[in-house]
């Protein structure tokens, strides 16, 4: 639908296996897991966190900066490492965070973040054992994986082009954590420290005698935690490195508080947390990704589809993250070549079995590009979005969120429905 020209940048590979300093270290080797959380009404705002999980199954959170995981999440993410930790001196963080001074990549994956095929997860619906209220009832959390239009099969199904489904996944009745709610959150509600890994622990062990998790061969990937009352400040996906019925690695998970569960837009957004995906965000740089209603990684409920029983739905992801997914077939991803000048035409970003390019790549550096993608008010996802338009996303792989995207609007909009980020037919970016 759309013809622009595209600026010319020099594509630059490489491959960063180490970052930081590693001297007069004492070095500890296991599985980084990131864990994002997201601020719900009662305390907006959010987190990440990073740890590490040993060859014993001890987990220890760690205080890393965004600069030592240079090259972005994605290649560290469920990733075996070696971390280089102070050996003398303040080796843990007030919070009991062991500080980082060094990370290595042990290994060299050579897709490490390409997620594709069925990917089974479970909902274990969990009471905390002093609050008897079931938000919502089994049959709820079976149809939210439905393959029929506001269903999660549907939606990913959508989303990937059918490179993914979440065939096999399955919902089970409610059981009762073995501690109260303080147990696992100080103060329900607020804060940022809810024990995540407890949680995650108990609500798995409680369904040990119902639920193989090994799948007889096929393991699940994934488990959302439904909870039936509030964590800290936040819902949160990630990972969890953990053995469960004999099947060591690192599980998608989430851990869910009823407002989570509200709008499925959340669930989907914290699965792609799940899938290893960051926030996406708008221009603005006011910290805040979630103002950025062209990915459901960043405004994950704004201008969404609805569904009379799951609420918002989610939206598409903006096309490096699928890209980064492998979620576009090679001849539907353009990538501008050192020298070359061309115009291309984009299909939606939407639009099943297309046949023209789906999102064009400009390369500036290894840690830095432009994507551009085409945006229409069709399918059932991004059906509701601002209108009609070509996005352009900034991708710096060493920010919190590397996706922004572009606002030629001085200064940029607080939210990006506006014109500036909405880019028009006969618009020049340059
Ligand atoms: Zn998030």
């Amino acid at each position: 639908m759309r013809q622009g020209w595209l600026p010319l940048g020099v594509l630059l590979a490489g491959l960063t296996v180490f970052s930081g300093c590693a001297h007069a270290a004492e070095t500890v080797e296991g599985w980084l897991t990131l864990q994002w959380g997201d601020g719900g009404p009662e305390s907006p705002g959010n987190h990440r966190r990073v740890s590490l999980t040993d060859d014993t199954g001890q987990t220890v959170a760690l205080s890393v900066s965004d600069e030592l995981l240079r090259g972005g999440v994605f290649r560290w993410n469920g990733q075996r490492v070696r971390v280089y930790a102070p050996s003398s001196g303040a080796r843990f963080s007030a919070d009991g965070a062991m500080r980082v001074r060094a990370l290595e990549l042990l290994g060299q994956p050579s897709t490490p973040a390409a997620v594709t095929g069925s990917q089974p997860w479970i909902s274990i619906p969990c009471k905390f054992a002093d609050i008897a209220d079931e938000p919502e009832a089994l049959a709820f959390f079976e149809g939210m994986y439905a393959n029929q239009p506001g269903g999660l099969d549907h939606f990913w199904r959508e989303v990937s082009y059918g490179t993914i489904d979440v065939v096999g996944s399955i919902a089970v009745d409610w059981v009762t954590l073995p501690g109260v709610q303080t147990d696992y959150v100080p103060t329900p509600g607020s804060g940022t420290d809810a024990n995540l890994n407890k949680v995650f622990d108990d609500c798995t062990a409680a369904v040990d005698d119902i639920v193989d998790f090994s799948g007889g061969g096929t393991p699940l990937v994934g488990i959302n935690i439904m909870l039936n009352g509030s964590l800290d400040c936040c819902a949160w996906g990630g990972g969890r490195f953990a053995t469960l019925d004999g099947v060591t690695k690192s599980w998608r998970t989430t851990w869910n508080p009823p407002w989570s569960f509200a709008n499925e837009g959340i669930i989907a957004h914290e699965m792609g947390h799940g899938f290893g995906l960051p926030h996406a965000n708008n221009f603005d740089d006011d910290g805040n990704p979630y103002d950025s209603p062209w990915d459901v990684m960043s405004a994950a409920t704004g201008y969404a589809a609805s569904d009379p029983t799951y609420g918002a739905l989610g939206k598409h992801v903006n096309a490096w993250h699928k890209d980064k997914l492998g979620w576009f077939a090679p001849d539907r991803r353009f990538e501008a070549m050192v020298g070359e000048v061309t115009s291309i035409e984009l299909d939606h970003t939407a639009l099943a079995n297309a046949t023209h390019y789906q999102m064009a790549l400009l390369s500036i550096s290894a840690d830095s590009m432009y994507t551009v993608e085409a945006r229409m008010r069709e399918g059932l996802y991004d059906s509701e979005l601002a209108g009609d338009a070509v996005i352009i996303h900034e991708v710096r792989l060493g920010r919190s969120e590397p996706a922004w995207a572009v606002d030629a609007d001085m200064p940029p909009a607080n939210y990006g429905d506006n014109p500036g980020t909405m880019w028009q037919p006969g618009e020049t970016f340059a």
